[in-house]
């Protein structure tokens, strides 16, 4: 039986000066994500983690590793004491283990506890040979093998594995500071933020509703994918914001092909001043370049003029079919295409422009008294914390 769970990282490795205080974050959102195991262990073994089970069940707590971000590879490892005979019997079951990969392996040490008595070459030589002569019907290859059985040989025992995972990749949660992200209820913008995290940012979440116009089971749609992402970065602040005086105010007053671009021009206004609260140098959108008419290279630039933070994009130049594999893999599609109404559809003219003019759309948002709407609607702002799931 696996015992403990070797951790490998990613890019932190290429962090000369911040590197430790890399790993201790890594370290910290490692036991943040195994909280529901009180009994595991986490510890630092020489530029890599090594995570003991004591017990906890490996599959599932693989599965929450997969999700932490800084982490490349894992891999279950059984653990022997430093004795030739023991580490030969260990090598053997994580060969039985192992042998659904494939009919040929080999056997690599690592000897970084120089006091043990056979180098690598000899230690490799002798379990490879008595693995060879226990399971008759595999054959050894050191070229090109299906199995790969490390043995890796330190001061405080040997550790054994075959299997490699991979990792979530990316830099550990919270290295890159903390910025605000528009969340939807659609396909891109789950993927854009969890981009963002990846790349080691705490994303507070702002999703735009126009109750009751839009429904309850809506909200909870984007509720239900504020979890699956929370399962990515541990818990979140999701911020509900209430649009509908702000409809109601474009409606009355502004021509309707702008309707869509003053909107998202509201959504930035507020989000700037949100951002303030919070001290965000900058926020994350889902949009993507040329999808939708509000997408256009003019439609973002108009947009972005109302803000002095910086907007990042992570998907403006990804195809939408890759941003559906993403969507699926990270496990946001089932829930993002679930057809409730949201606020941006039920509003949007029937010829929204396309490549709107600046000035005209200034002209046009002159008529609304932009500081008291930004003001009622962040006053009515509604925070909810959100939990990974147990
Ligand atoms: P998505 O799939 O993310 O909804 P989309 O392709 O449907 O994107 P739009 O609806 O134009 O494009 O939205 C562009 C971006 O604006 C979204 O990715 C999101 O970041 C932000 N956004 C749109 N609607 C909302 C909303 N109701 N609440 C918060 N952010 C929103
Ligand atoms: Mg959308």
């Amino acid at each position: 039986m696996y015992e403990h769970i070797l951790v490998r990282y990613g890019e932190i490795n290429t962090k000369g000066n911040n590197r430790s205080q890399l790993e201790r974050l890594l370290l910290s959102n490692i036991q943040n994500a195994l909280g529901q195991w009180p009994q595991i262990k986490v510890r630092r073994i020489s530029s890599r983690t090594l995570v003991s089970l004591h017990g906890a069940p490996v599959e599932a707590v693989l599965g929450k590793l997969e999700k932490v971000f800084g982490i490349r590879s894992l891999s279950p490892v059984m653990a022997a004491p430093l004795d030739v005979a023991a580490i030969t019997e260990v090598a053997a079951q994580v060969l039985e283990e192992a042998r659904h990969l494939g009919s040929t392996f080999k056997v690599k040490v690592r000897r970084g506890n120089k006091q043990f008595p056979l180098d690598s070459m000899e230690l490799a030589r002798h379990v490879g040979g008595a693995l060879a002569e226990r399971f008759t019907e595999l054959q050894v290859d050191v070229h090109e093998p299906n199995v790969t059985v490390h043995i890796d040989v330190r001061d405080d025992g040997a550790y054994v594995y075959a299997d490699v995972v991979e990792g979530a990749g990316g830099f550990p949660v919270g290295m890159s500071g903390r910025v605000g992200a528009l969340l939807s209820g659609g396909i891109d913008s789950p993927v854009a933020v969890w981009q963002a995290m990846r790349r080691g940012l705490v994303v507070d979440l702002v999703h735009f509703h126009s109750f009751p116009f839009t429904s309850e089971r809506a909200q909870r749609k984007v509720e239900d994918l504020a979890k699956t992402l929370a399962g990515w970065s541990g818990s979140l602040n999701l911020n509900l914001v209430s649009l509908t005086q702000t409809q109601a105010a474009i409606r009355k007053s502004c021509p309707e092909g702008l309707r869509t671009i003053l909107l998202r021009r509201m959504m930035f206004h507020i989000s700037t001043a949100l951002g303030k609260q919070y001290g965000w140098l900058a926020f994350v959108t889902g949009d993507s370049l040329g999808q939708v008419a509000s997408q256009t290279l003019s439609g973002l630039h108009v947009v972005d003029e109302v803000t002095d933070l910086t907007i990042i994009r992570p998907l403006v130049a990804e195809d939408k079919l890759d941003i559906i594999r993403r969507a699926q893999a990270i496990g946001t599609y089932e829930t993002s295409i679930l057809p409730y109404d949201d606020c941006c559809s039920l509003f949007a003219p029937k010829r929204p422009k396309t490549q709107p003019k600046r000035d005209e759309v200034r002209l046009a948002e002159a008529e609304l008294d932009v500081e008291g709407l930004i003001a009622a609607a962040l006053q009515a702002v509604e925070v909810k914390k959100i939990d990974r799931d147990a």
